[in-house]
């Protein structure tokens, strides 16, 4: 990243932060050269955030497959869309924030239940057994207890 004052070619990056719908991060850089302060922003886009399976695959992360097996936990539930979409903002807007590059299915799946648990527990337990692929009643009842 190129100094706008004297061009030189290197700096340190002072600050980082996402915007609000976490797609462009800004950046407050330091020329360390002339040690004055500028401003970039780079489409996070650009930096490819990928998934990794239980079975190992690797996948590039879709905000829309995420979002699906949300609304999926979701449905005949008194949650909007809207709140659903709000969650996968969250999820990957932290996800950029900590520059992760990969990430667990497993992870994700944690992150997403994380927030269920405190918007709908129906959906929770929903989205649970999905991803947690419960073994047995037993399992379950233990998820349901916890939840008390
Ligand atoms: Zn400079």
């Amino acid at each position: 990243m190129r100094c706008p004052y004297c061009g030189f070619t290197d700096s340190r990056v002072v600050d980082s932060r996402l915007n609000e719908l976490g797609d462009v991060t800004r950046r407050r850089r330091e020329c360390l050269n002339c040690g004055r302060r500028f401003t970039t922003f780079e489409k996070v886009d650009e930096i490819p955030l990928t998934v990794i399976k239980k079975n190992g695959e690797r996948e590039p992360f879709s905000r829309n497959k995420l979002l699906d097996g949300i609304l999926r936990a979701l449905v005949k539930r008194q949650v909007s869309r809207e709140r659903a979409e709000q969650i996968v903002d969250e999820i990957e807007a932290s996800l950029r924030n900590d520059f992760k590059r990969e990430v667990t299915s497993k992870e994700l799946g944690e992150m997403v239940l994380r927030q269920l648990r405190d918007i709908d527990k129906v959906a929770y337990i929903r989205f649970a057994s999905v991803y947690r692929e419960f073994k047995d009643l037993e399992e379950f009842t233990q998820e349901l207890k916890k939840l008390k």
